[in-house]
């Protein structure tokens, strides 16, 4: 399902979304405004999985972070030294690993919060370019993909290009 998120997303997307939350299946297209408004029963799935995503992502973090810093403490004994090169290579690819979660993390109570206010699954670039709540619908599929996504795809890839260029 490439079509569904951006390059950046894919990047940061968690590992948990590509497999173990099968937990319901939908179909159609990521295209924006061809799909309809999310349902009462769909929220309560996005609110599902997002919760399962926040679980799973807060125990790789903790156990990630907790091994970083282990790597660089005090107790290490003198003739482990030669082996800090490494030591700092993989301390610095874990925090980085760990910052990204963090981004999700936060993207993830975001996304709770729409879930509250009944904005949840609707573009904000969209809406705020006019469009009516129908015609901002993010669309299922792509929001199983990335459910805490805050575009759909079409703006969020504009704002990657413009970042790039
Ligand atoms: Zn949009």
């Amino acid at each position: 399902m490439d079509g569904c998120f951006s390059k950046n997303e894919r990047l940061v997307k968690p590992a948990i979304l590509e497999s173990s939350v099968e937990s319901f299946i939908i179909e159609g297209t990521c295209t924006s405004g061809e799909d309809t408004m999310l349902k009462a029963e769909d929220y309560e799935h996005f609110r599902d999985l997002l919760h399962k995503v926040e679980t799973r992502i807060r125990g790789d973090y903790e156990h990630l972070t907790d091994e970083a810093l282990e790597n660089f403490g005090d107790s290490r004994s003198p003739q482990h030294l030669a082996e800090l090169g490494t030591d700092a290579y993989e301390r610095e690819f874990s925090l980085r690993f760990a910052e990204s979660d963090q981004h999700v993390l936060e993207e993830i109570q975001a996304a709770l919060g729409r879930i509250e206010d009944g904005t949840y699954g609707l573009c904000e670039d969209c809406l705020a370019a006019g469009k009516s709540n129908a015609k901002s619908v993010i669309p299922k599929t792509r929001l199983k993909e990335i459910p805490y996504a805050r575009h759909c795809v079409s703006c969020e890839r504009e704002r990657e290009s413009r970042e790039a260029g």
